[in-house]
């Protein structure tokens, strides 16, 4: 329920501060990224529905290639999700039960879901601060003889120090898998994210910076090796016509995901531009509103930020209020991650300390920012966190 006068009105909107006015504020709206390319997708699909070619097969092929251009990286293979990229991705390095893998505590599920699923043991470190990414301290002394492999996340769409994590791994043959779900079309320092690393696992959800029409992924990797294997892995280990020398699983790309990606890739520049520009106008509009005490904006990259979410930190014992205020207004907000990873119920409870996580999980509110993100709603979502942070 909203009290009476919380809503601060500061640019004169009479209708502002009643409490039956609606802002109707999607955290991500695509359907406005649809309308701008609804010929070029709709054209793609009809050549796929008419191709007869549904999984795999020639849009694939083309999609894969332009991805890898796209990223820099010599290969790249298409997958049926984010998930099942990284899954496939601890796959080919031969992850197996027994072995560690470090993770961030502060992440989506899936990061370290997988590696659980192949039965080695996800270990958790806390992130930094600032990025809210692991950093190669938190790496450094996670390691154990059992290590096997690092997945260093893109937190949000902001690229992790993998070159400083590098530098811990590389002396000691370990991989780095990029979980870079959150952030195709970042960079870190001139390189895109999904190049830095070993593999990189992309997921193509719809909500995502490149979203297919349904569930999709790709691995991209610089080794040969690694990529023939995960185009095994994928087809269920299938070297020829029903031989397999190893087991793998239905990890395959469907045509027409592949066509609407292809269609969308071309447009990823710039719809990043148009992210960052969001951010900069709510970090403009915090400042306006005498905001910056009060909320701490994600920090910017060394480079270039994906914003895949614009999650900022509010004092958590405001942090309710500003949820229940951006619900009443419908305003989209989110909140990740409310539980760490290293406190699930289906991970054995891990040793050490996690206070970065634990205070992040208890602060963030996820605002919304897409390229077609209009300035008055930005204005009017700060407004609605200025009522109740300024009160
Ligand atoms: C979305 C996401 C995934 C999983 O991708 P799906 O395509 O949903 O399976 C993995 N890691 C991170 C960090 C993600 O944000």
């Amino acid at each position: 329920m909203i009290r009476a006068g919380v809503f601060v009105n500061r640019a004169g909107d009479s209708s502002f501060g009643h409490k039956e006015f609606k802002l109707g504020i999607p955290l991500l709206d695509l359907s406005r990224q649809y309308e701008t390319i609804q010929e070029e997708l709709e054209a793609a699909a009809l050549r796929v529905l008419r191709s007869g070619r549904y999984i795999l097969g020639p849009e694939v092929e083309a999609f894969e290639r332009e991805c890898a251009a796209y990223l820099g990286t010599s290969d790249s293979v298409g997958m049926s999700s984010g998930t099942d990229a990284l899954l496939a991705a601890l796959m080919a390095l031969e992850i197996s039960p027994g072995d560690e893998v470090i993770v961030p505590s502060y992440t989506f599920f899936a990061t370290a879901g997988s590696v659980a699923r192949l039965g080695a043991r996800p270990v958790f470190v806390d992130v930094d601060k600032d990025s809210l990414c692991m950093t190669a301290e938190g790496v450094e002394a996670a390691l154990s003889p059992r290590t096997r492999a690092v997945i260093a996340v893109h937190l949000f769409g902001r690229v992790a120090d993998i070159p400083a994590i590098r530098e811990v791994l590389d002396p000691r043959d370990i991989p780095l898998i990029e979980d870079a779900a959150q952030a195709i079309g970042g960079r870190w320092k001139g390189r895109p994210a999904g190049s830095l690393g070993t593999l990189a696992c992309f997921s193509f959800f719809p909500s995502k910076n490149l979203g297919a029409l349904g569930d999709g992924g790709l691995v991209g990797t610089d080794d040969e090796d690694l990529a023939a294997r995960l185009r095994k892995l994928r087809n269920h280990g299938q070297v020829a016509a029903y031989e397999h020398d190893e087991v793998g699983g239905n990890f395959r790309l469907d045509a027409l995901q592949a066509a609407m990606l292809r269609v969308k890739l071309p447009h990823l520049d710039n719809w990043t531009e148009g992210r960052r520009a969001v951010a900069a106008r709510y970090r403009r509009l915090f400042a306006e509103l005498g905001l910056e005490a009060e909320v701490q904006a994600p920090e910017d990259d060394p480079d270039r930020h994906a914003y895949h979410q614009f999650v900022i930190r509010v004092p958590a014992e405001k942090r309710e209020a500003c949820l229940e205020a951006l619900r009443e207004k419908e305003i989209g907000h989110n909140v990740y991650y409310r539980v760490p990873l290293h406190k699930q119920p289906c991970f054995a409870p891990q040793d050490g300390a996690f206070p970065v996580s634990e205070d992040a999980a208890r602060r963030a509110v996820a605002l919304p920012v897409f390229p077609e993100l209009r300035e008055d709603e930005q204005a009017q979502v700060v407004r609605v966190l200025a009522s109740v942070l300024l009160s």
